[in-house]
């Protein structure tokens, strides 16, 4: 399972899941091919004239996984650590998460290596514009849809569609996750945020767990992370801890969301919020909780970390957070871990009202939004409940099997094998 770099394969990692389906569908080599790989990938050089004059020449990526269901839908990531096999591995989540919550797209993922904190505004205008130049082939609004990730956002998803649109003439739903003004939808910042808090309401009751009261740990307080933190609040739930690169911090008798977002926005971090004690994203993972979330980056829980985890039930809102090595850990310990391509399916929900929204020029409001999204994510949730009962399997087993289900079913009826 390792690359040829060395390290762990994140796209293996997570086809341990999807072979673990496919053996249980009765799928022979030729299908699961298929459905493994990925239809199309590009790698691209992304020259940028940088402020200081020199040119500096950046790896950008996007993978287009599958479309069988619908046009290619995914993020694109700014990261130093972005490579191929990662953005594949992510493509792949796309394909059944939107298949599990029963949205019309497939699945793909992009992004740039870079460390987006240590470039300037004009540089990242100039190497986003670059990139949507270089990958624009690829792109339309019924074939391959971007929307923001990890480094990116609504800015950088504006700059995308201002690239496009530039060649192509106004096309609004070429990106999801604009801001408002440009044909975004209200909701689509809280949406991943909101559809975890939504995922995790209906885990806890099937769990017999009041999440008034109950304690919340949340690694990484960005797009994702501050959102649930918030939303969790709606719940009773007691946020007690929180983190991002920088580091962590705890309260066990809860911290205050609302100041904690403004001292994160006059001193860009959570670290040394007052009323907190410091500790590391690590500790964070171990924390006495019951809840704990991860939102941050791909493998945070591992080989090494998962015995030492106490909470009850583990939410992935960030993609990939738990290796199979740790998720089977967890599952022997008896610690329910509820999957990425579940709970963070509200973005991609939202990004699918937005898509809808820009194709009839038509504004929803807030109140539409949010209540379409809980019947998609409580009925996205339930199917599974409903698999992990009927074939007593897993969480992640049975979002895996209707996913991968359903796309495989598709591609049948279409007839393209
Ligand atoms: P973001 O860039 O807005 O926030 C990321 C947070 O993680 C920040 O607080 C950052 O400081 C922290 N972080 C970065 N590196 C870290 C490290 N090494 N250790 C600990 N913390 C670190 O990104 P986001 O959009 O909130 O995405 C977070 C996760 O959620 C990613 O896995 C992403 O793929 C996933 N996701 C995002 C969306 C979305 O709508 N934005 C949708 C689905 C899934």
């Amino acid at each position: 399972m390792t690359t040829n770099h060395g390290v762990v394969s994140a796209f293996d990692e997570v086809n341990v899941f999807f072979d673990r389906a496919a053996e249980r569908l009765g799928f022979g080599d030729g299908q699961r091919e298929m459905l493994r790989r990925p239809w199309r990938e590009l790698q691209v050089s992304i020259p940028v004239r940088m402020d200081d004059g020199t040119i500096q020449v950046f790896a950008g990526y996007r993978i287009q996984h599958n479309a069988a269901r619908g046009p290619y839908k995914g993020g694109i990531r700014y990261h130093p650590d972005a490579n191929q096999d990662e953005i594949r591995a992510l493509s792949s989540l796309m394909t059944w998460k939107t298949a599990l919550v029963e949205i019309p797209f497939g699945g793909a993922k992009g992004g740039i290596q870079c460390d987006p904190r240590r470039l300037s505004e004009g540089e990242l205008n100039r190497l986003t514009r670059r990139f949507t130049v270089n990958i624009e082939h690829l792109l339309g609004v019924n074939r391959d849809i971007p929307a923001p990730d990890l480094g990116t956002s609504s800015q950088t998803m504006a700059w995308m569609m201002d690239a496009f649109s530039q060649i192509h003439g106004h096309t609004p739903g070429i990106v999801t996750g604009k801001p408002v003004e440009l044909g975004g939808s209200v909701g689509r910042d809280s949406a991943t945020g909101r559809g975890a808090v939504y995922v995790t309401r209906e885990a806890a009751n099937d769990l017999g767990m009041d999440p008034a009261g109950a304690r919340i740990a949340i690694q990484g307080f960005g797009q994702v992370g501050s959102w649930t933190a918030r939303i969790a609040g709606d719940l009773g739930c007691l946020v007690t801890a929180v983190s991002d690169v920088q580091g962590g911090i705890h309260n066990d008798r809860g911290i205050d969301i609302t100041e904690l977002v403004r001292y994160q926005a006059e001193s860009g971090t959570v670290v040394g919020f007052p009323g907190t004690e410091r500790i590391t994203n690590e500790e964070l993972i171990e924390l006495d909780c019951e809840i704990l979330v991860p939102a941050a980056i791909d493998r945070t829980i591992h080989g090494e970390n998962a015995s030492r985890v106490k909470a009850m039930v583990v939410v992935e809102a960030a993609n990939h957070p738990v290796t199979p090595e740790a998720d089977d850990i967890l599952n022997d310990r008896g610690i329910k871990v509820i999957p990425d391509v579940l709970v963070n399916a509200g973005g991609v929900v939202v990004s699918y009202f937005e898509w809808t929204q820009n194709l009839y020029q038509h504004q929803w409001d807030m109140g539409r939004v949010n209540a379409e999204l809980n019947k998609i994510m409580t009925r996205a949730y339930q199917s599974v409940r409903d698999r992990v009962a009927r074939d007593n399997v897993t969480h992640r087993e049975a979002a895996f099997l209707i996913a991968v289900e359903r796309v495989a079913h598709v591609a049948e009826i279409r007839g393209f094998i």
